[in-house]
């Protein structure tokens, strides 16, 4: 295994654009490079990857860019992307791999995992590097959230793990690395590709997107007590310029769409401020926002867990408390 050096991170695109969760994971990349003694090297696949390269060396943390650009990259599609990253790997032997666990990130990366006969750690929360054994440890939750699993990959290489977009931040190395650009062709054989994008819906796309990089949240749970409960919500969400999330609850009741769910199951944000209207505060949920700046929690059960990581807690019936704040709100910025 002494062959196999550097740690890789994907820069998933969308519409030609950096997905936030790649920039994300160069932070933690990073960090385990230079513990590693290795270089961190950035590989993004797509139409037309002037932006993502433009993006990646904006924030000076790899020390190369392998680009790969083909129309048939454009959109995902499991067999084209599966086929490159597998090639790449094994031209270049790198010691590791993140990859950003999007819906195509879980899609694709177990492919290339699997043909590699190597280990991979999905949906991890954190990320370190063990001197003794020289190895990622990767943690995860496991039963329910209720233990976290640290996970290594000894025998085998690349070890390669998937990691939520939100949980880690984007940040600018200082000083910034050039971020040398290598272009690699695709080789894509002509009869790969057996997916046809017939049309892409952005604004799904953006619904999705917004979520994780909101800055505000204000999410319902089960208190708000059905699908029109949402509305106090969104008019709150929609004065203060914020998203609406949602906990599992509500979700499964069919009141809102799954990509508006927050927690274990749904995304992992980490907001400046996370607003939780009738949320109880189940460990599944906190672990999606647990990392939110400050937490602000309205529920009527004075004794609800929620209360216990709230930076600020209103005890009241959310119809009472929510309407006030967003009048509040609204009067505040007529003044
Ligand atoms: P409840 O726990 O029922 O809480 C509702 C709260 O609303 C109560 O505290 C109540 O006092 C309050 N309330 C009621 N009426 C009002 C009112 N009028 N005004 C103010 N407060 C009011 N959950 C997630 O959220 N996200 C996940 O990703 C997730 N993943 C899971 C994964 C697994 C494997 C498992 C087992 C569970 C998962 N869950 C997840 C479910 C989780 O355990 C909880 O069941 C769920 O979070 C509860 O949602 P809730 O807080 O909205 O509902």
């Amino acid at each position: 295994m002494s062959n196999e050096r550097n740690l890789w991170v994907f820069i998933e695109t969308a519409h030609n654009e950096a997905r936030s969760v790649g920039l994300e994971l160069l932070t933690p990349g990073r960090r385990l490079a230079d513990e590693m003694g290795e270089e961190l090297v950035a590989v993004v696949f797509g139409g037309d990857n002037s932006q993502p390269i433009q993006a990646i060396q904006a924030l000076g943390s790899a020390d190369k860019i392998i680009s790969v650009e083909d129309k048939q990259l454009e959109y995902f599609n499991t067999d084209c992307y599966a086929y490159v990253m597998e090639n790449l790997i094994r031209k270049y032997s790198p010691s590791s791999l993140l990859v950003g666990a999007t819906n195509n990130g879980r899609d694709f990366t177990p492919r290339v995992s699997c043909r590699l006969h190597t280990g991979l750690t999905a949906d991890c929360t954190q990320l370190s590097f063990s001197a003794e054994t020289g190895n990622i440890v990767w943690t995860r939750p496991a039963f329910g959230g209720n233990l976290m699993a640290c996970i290594e990959c000894p025998e085998t290489r690349p070890q390669m793990g998937t990691v939520r977009p939100g949980v880690f931040k984007r940040s600018v190395c200082e000083p910034k690395r050039a971020g040398q650009v290598i272009n690699e062709p695709s080789n894509i054989p002509e009869d790969l590709n057996r997916i046809r994008v017939i049309e892409s819906i952005r604004e799904a796309a953006d619904k999705i997107v917004k979520l994780e990089d909101a800055e505000i949240i204000v999410s319902g749970g089960r208190g708000v007590g059905g699908p029109e409960g949402f509305n106090c919500i969104r008019e709150l969400a929609a004065e203060l310029g914020a998203a609406v999330g949602a906990s599992r609850a509500a979700v499964d009741s069919g009141w809102i769409p799954h990509y508006h769910q927050v927690g274990q199951t749904g995304k992992t944000v980490a907001p400046k401020v996370y607003i939780a209207c009738g949320i109880s505060g189940a460990i599944q949920h906190l672990a999606g926002m647990g990392g939110s700046n400050v937490i602000v929690a309205i529920n009527k059960d004075e004794t609800a867990p929620i209360f216990n990581y709230a930076s600020y807690g209103i005890v009241g019936d959310l119809f009472e408390v929510v309407p006030a704040l967003t009048k509040e709100i609204r009067r505040m910025k007529a003044e």
